[in-house]
């Protein structure tokens, strides 16, 4: 048995597919008997595919650039036939029955031995070229441009390095049943987009994917990270019970669907849903939810080729403003960058991703992307309750600047005779310390904040939120985080505006109650947890969770915060939770 970081909850058993770390990463599993001759054939078309191809480069060139250039192509035409790649190749997948992309990449790591011994020539010193042809006959074999998830025919749990948010994006429930890494962090956006798809994983594992071998059978367990490994039938028997208890569990607080956000005392709290993608609505409506809270339009832009349209994105913004109205959807604007990326759009290579270039930076530059969206999102205005929420603002200027592109696209809509919501609001997500700080000043400048707590504790505590070496560091409650929040819901409150949380601190039944204590109007949570979460708030009183607040402002250790949270809340929740 492993453990590493609980990342999205769920109990799932299944075979494993380990997904190699490469630069072009691939998928490692076995095959039947017989499918040996199927995955030969699928491997020799592969190889066929990429000598058209060379065939056409090497036409071109010497067209264009001349006939001595053009024999280099000839050359790599000579080592797709060369048999040390071809028929190697064949053998692995005869001989260890592992898929074409994984005996391929092994032949090529036999390589460098194979050729000091067997002196092969010129195949020898142009080693790279070597790598340039077995990349391209994978990417043959998958028939893509670029690796998705989304063509497993089998129901499976992936073991993997890491993923990224795209990869999980593309992962279709029921499908894979669940995943392992051996990095990353509870408040990535990996886990996070596993947590709304309702994929139960487990993060930070260190190296799981050394542990366990591609067909082993597995038990993976997102509520308490755990992972294991050719289980028992005990351990198999003790998973079936753990499984319908949690099932039994989620069934029960489906009676709370229907009923508001009030906690005892009389509070009424606005709670919404955090989303990725039009298609997530009707599931999350279905489980209660009322508003969404934040929409995370980057996934729109993710496993694609080229960026969405203007129609594009008013046909997903309009799906989800009307299905949810009367209530409200509030749509952030693109959020790219940190650890969320799209091949197509190529930002930069940063040392320091999280802090570079990109989210509202990013846009204020690339203004023309920026417009396409602010167009999307003014025009679905009119089919529901939109408000627009800018991320990773940092200072003033940044509202200004966005602001002002907002409104220079009104006039471009009211000159093309395209109808939007006129007085649609406009809030700033408060993620970045300096906001945090100048909240009194931001407040005179929008019309609501959003608290995303993921990025402010990442970016107080300097703590990178996807590294789970640091993660024992990362402390929601450290005085710093605390006070920082007390300082936004009171400068909001002074200039009358209301104060949301859609980190992943609002969907945990501890924090979400510090939180309520500190003053915050509303909680957008991830799907999974709406009802969980909904039911915490009905089971206490608003003055409690104050009192409580109010003393963990006082205390200056997140050591201390924490025991006394848990101290006074944690039996509390249980209660709540298990109560009928
Ligand atoms: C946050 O930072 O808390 C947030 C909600 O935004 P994201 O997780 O998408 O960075
Ligand atoms: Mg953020």
């Amino acid at each position: 048995m492993f453990r590493g970081i609980a990342a999205s909850p769920g109990i799932v058993m299944g075979k494993v597919y380990i997904l190699e770390k490469e630069d072009f990463p691939i998928l490692k599993y076995k095959i039947k008997k017989e499918q040996v001759e199927k995955e030969i054939e699928r491997f020799k078309e592969a190889v066929e595919e990429s000598k058209k191809q060379l065939e056409e480069i090497k036409e071109r060139v010497k067209k264009k650039i001349g006939i001595r250039e053009s024999y280099i192509f000839q050359a790599h035409l000579s080592i797709l036939e060369d048999p040390l790649l071809i028929d190697n190749t064949i053998e692995r997948i005869k001989k260890e029955r592992l898929n074409a992309e994984t005996s391929l990449r092994n032949t090529f790591k036999a390589f460098p031995k194979k050729f000091a011994s067997a002196q092969a020539g010129f195949i020898q010193e142009r080693f790279r070229d070597v790598e340039d042809i077995g990349e391209r006959i994978l990417r043959n074999l998958l028939n893509k441009p670029t690796f998705t998830l989304s063509h497993l025919e089998e129901s499976i749990i992936i073991v993997a390095y890491d993923l990224a948010p795209s990869d999980t994006a593309s992962m279709q429930k029921g499908k894979i049943l669940g995943f392992a890494t051996d990095i990353g962090g509870r408040t990535s956006h990996t886990a996070i987009m596993a947590r709304s798809l309702e994929i139960p994983a487990v993060v930070g594992m260190g190296d799981i994917t050394q542990k366990v071998k591609p067909g082993s059978i597995i038990i993976l367990d997102g509520n308490t990270g755990r992972v294991i490994i050719n289980p028992t039938p005990s351990q198999i028997e003790k998973y079936q019970k753990e499984e319908e208890e949690f099932f039994s569990y989620k069934k029960k607080l489906e009676a709370l669907k229907t009923l508001p956000a009030q906690t005892l005392d009389g509070r009424e709290i606005e709670l919404g849903v955090n989303i990725a993608g039009s298609e997530e609505i009707d599931i999350a409506l279905k489980d209660g939810a009322e508003g969404v809270g934040l929409f995370r339009t980057e996934y729109l832009y993710m496993n694609r080729t080229t960026l969405p349209s203007e129609e594009e994105q008013l046909k997903a913004y309009k799906t989800v403003a009307h299905k949810t109205a009367p209530n409200t959807v509030i749509i952030r604007t693109l959020d790219l960058g940190g650890d969320k990326f799209i091949s197509h759009f190529p930002v930069p290579q940063q040392i320091n991703p999280f802090m570079g270039w990109r989210a509202i930076r990013l846009c204020l530059e690339r203004v023309d992307i920026f417009k396409v969206q602010l167009r999307a999102i003014l025009r679905a205005s009119q089919f529901g309750k939109v408000k627009i929420m800018y991320p990773m603002i940092s200072g003033i200027e940044e509202i200004q600047k966005a602001n002002q592109i907002l409104c220079e696209v009104k006039e471009e809509l009211k000159k093309d005779g395209l109808s939007f919501s006129e007085d649609i609001e406009v809030g700033a997500m408060i993620e970045v310390p300096s906001a945090a700080i100048i909240a009194d000043l931001m407040a005179k400048e929008v019309d609501f904040f959003s608290l995303g707590t993921n990025d402010l504790i990442q970016y107080s505590l300097a703590v990178d939120r996807v590294n789970e070496k640091v993660a024992y560091l990362y402390q929601p409650l450290h005085p710093t985080i605390l006070r920082l929040v007390d300082n936004v819901v009171k400068c909001a409150h002074r200039e009358n505006i209301w104060v949301g949380a859609c980190g992943e601190m609002a969907s945990d039944p501890l924090f979400v109650l510090i939180l309520l204590g500190l003053g915050v109007d509303e909680f957008s949570v991830s799907p999974t947890s709406l009802l969980e979460i909904k039911k915490v708030i009905r089971g206490i009183r608003w003055e409690e969770t104050e009192e409580i607040a109010s003393k963990l402002l006082k205390l200056s250790t997140s050591y201390e915060a924490r025991r006394f949270a848990q101290r006074r809340l944690s039996k509390k929740i249980k209660k709540i939770l298990e109560e009928g």
